[in-house]
């Protein structure tokens, strides 16, 4: 859950710098429940010490607004955790369903896979493999 908070904080930081209450606002949008400052501070904070993020205080009047800021090495790190969730759910999905490289059939079980120009590619019949390298 927390690399999630981690995550969400991340993605609406790599579009813009925000203020706390706005970083609220946006995880709110992502997962449709309003988080507590208790569930977001302590996130800010550990990426600040990581140097993920930075932190800008400046005075509105009276009140304090807190800005925050992705780093470049934030950037590397949410495009990391994007890389590493990206296939973890590609791969989620790929052990379950293979897809006919050429028509784009489902098929669970019974397909044929081949090796084309060094890449492994699943069709779910011979004829889809056949029509597949001749139209190369
Ligand atoms: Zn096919």
């Amino acid at each position: 859950m927390q690399s999630m908070t981690k995550y969400y904080l991340l993605a609406a930081l790599s579009r813009q710098e925000m203020h706390g209450y706005h970083l609220i606002q946006e995880l709110e949008k992502i997962t449709g429940k309003k988080p507590s400052t208790g569930q977001i501070y302590p996130v800010l904070k550990e990426m600040q010490k990581s140097g993920y993020i930075t932190m800008k205080a400046s005075s509105n009047g009276k009140k304090k607004i807190k800005y925050y800021k992705m780093t470049k090495s934030g950037e590397k790190f949410f495009a990391e955790m994007t890389k590493r969730f990206s296939s973890l759910i590609e791969a989620t999905i790929k052990a379950k369903v293979k897809v006919c490289a050429h028509c784009g059939c489902e098929m669970i079980k019974g397909s044929v896979s081949k090796k084309i120009k060094g890449k492994k590619l699943d069709f779910c019949c011979n004829s889809c493999a056949g029509s597949f390298s001749r139209h190369l």
